[in-house]
């Protein structure tokens, strides 16, 4: 390292966790977000047990614990019979195995748990309203700039820009991210607009033939998240829109009368239009590293892209502690490691969205016996690769 700080693109998950973990090293940053402040979207968000092991890692597990709410179950539903079809306990059983629980936050809580530790912390700079609009760099530092301020300079540049990052675009060149074709709509309710016999203590999901419903309760259960997905093909991406409940009514006319009306109870419904990219090998650029979504975006069906935005941030301070006076080389073995485990949650998460969330007829069949005839030890076996993991090398 040569004194300077290190630079972070973004002020999200993965930027402030970053951010953090740098700091537990004492390594010092400044964070500069484009936004006005720095926030999140009001909706929920899943956490698995690789995510808490990254919270305690980045000094705020106990804060994180304190705002999850802990669901008792995974439960996978059939959306055109309206049956069960699997159901994965998180009890002792779960906790003991992978060491922590499985829980459901809401998303403002989750960063604003993040932004109060980077607050707390002397080493850290956030600045908002800098809009990072690229970066050069020599032998012994790297300039990040953008088109209304001064540049700066840092010892590396972590670029947490998401899934349109400026700075991969720099870097890789790899275009538009892909638009997968299938629209997500959000809303977040009061508990009690959540019809009664649907107020389960689980992350529930409705699968059916290219739709899917995902419900689960929020903030110490006074809101429960509803999150209605299509795969209607669409091929222009769009990020937060404001729609009419009559436009997600769409594409579920042929699931359960008693799953669809779950539409009816949402309110102020946002879209997206989900995308992702292809797994790549490079991530890294001499002292320019990406991070979370900027690096591997995912499709969002393993509940996963910010918990491995988490684990890049627990990575990437550890390989920086390792390699203290190395930036270079502590950055190399961050993608290395980083690479294949993140590039397995983007493939498989395509995967699963057409074999578990989407499928129909023979496929939906298939999944239905398969799936129902897991007991608990054979999920926690199939998810160990993923619930086991940490962000530090095996
Ligand atoms: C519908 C849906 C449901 C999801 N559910 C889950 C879930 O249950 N569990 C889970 O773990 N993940 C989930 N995800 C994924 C998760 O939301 C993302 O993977 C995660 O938020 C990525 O964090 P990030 O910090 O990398 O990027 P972002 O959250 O996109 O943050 C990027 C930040 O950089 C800023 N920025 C952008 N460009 C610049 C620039 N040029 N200069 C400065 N700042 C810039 C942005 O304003 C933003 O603040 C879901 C995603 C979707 C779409």
């Amino acid at each position: 390292m040569n004194g300077l700080p290190v630079i972070i693109a973004g002020g999200g998950i993965g930027g402030l966790a970053a951010a953090l973990g740098l700091a537990r090293k004492g390594v010092a940053s400044i964070v500069l977000e484009r936004a006005n402040e720095l926030g999140e979207i009001g909706a929920g968000i899943q956490i698995g047990p690789n995510a808490f092991h990254c919270f305690d890692y980045l000094g705020v597990g106990d804060e994180a614990r304190a705002k999850a709410v802990y669901i008792d179950s995974l439960r996978l539903m059939d959306a055109v019979d309206g049956g069960p079809i699997a159901t994965i306990p998180l009890d002792d059983h779960f906790r003991r195995r992978f060491g922590n629980p499985y829980a459901v936050v809401h998303r403002a809580d989750l960063h604003g748990v993040l932004l109060d530790a980077c607050r707390a912390s002397d080493l850290i700079e956030l600045r908002v309203s800098h809009d990072v609009t690229r970066y050069a760099q020599n032998g012994d530092s790297v300039r990040a700039f953008s088109d209304d301020r001064d540049p700066i300079d840092g010892s590396a540049l972590i670029a947490a820009d998401g899934l349109r990052s400026v700075l991969r675009q720099q870097m890789v060149g790899d275009g538009e991210p892909r638009v997968s074709g299938h629209t997500t709509y959000r809303s977040v309710i009061p508990t009690e607009q959540m019809p009664e016999a649907l107020r389960w203590n689980a992350a529930t999901l409705w699968a059916g033939p290219k739709c899917h419903i995902v419900h689960y309760p929020l903030k110490g259960w006074k809101l429960f998240n509803l999150v209605v997905t299509c795969h209607n093909d669409v091929t222009e991406a769009v990020a937060g829109k404001p729609v009419s409940k009559d436009e997600v009514r769409q594409g579920f006319e042929h699931i359960a009368p008693r799953v669809r009306q779950i539409i009816e109870h949402g309110d102020d419904w946002k879209l997206w239009v989900l995308c992702d990219r292809d797994p790549i090998l490079d991530w890294v650029d001499g002292r320019v590293a990406l991070l979370g979504d900027a690096a591997h975006p995912m499709l969002q069906y393993f509940a996963q892209g910010a918990c491995m935005a988490m684990e890049d941030a627990v990575c990437l301070s550890h390989v920086v502690e390792q390699h203290r006076g190395d930036i270079e080389t502590a950055l190399d073995r961050y993608q290395r490691v980083r690479r294949v485990r993140t590039a397995r949650v983007q493939l498989d998460s395509r995967l699963i969205g057409d074999y578990i969330y989407h499928p129909a007829g023979a496929i939906a069949e298939v999944r239905n016996q398969i799936m129902s005839t897991l007991g608990p030890q054979e999920w926690y076996d199939r998810l160990a690769w993923l619930y086991g993991g940490t962000g530090l090398e095996a």
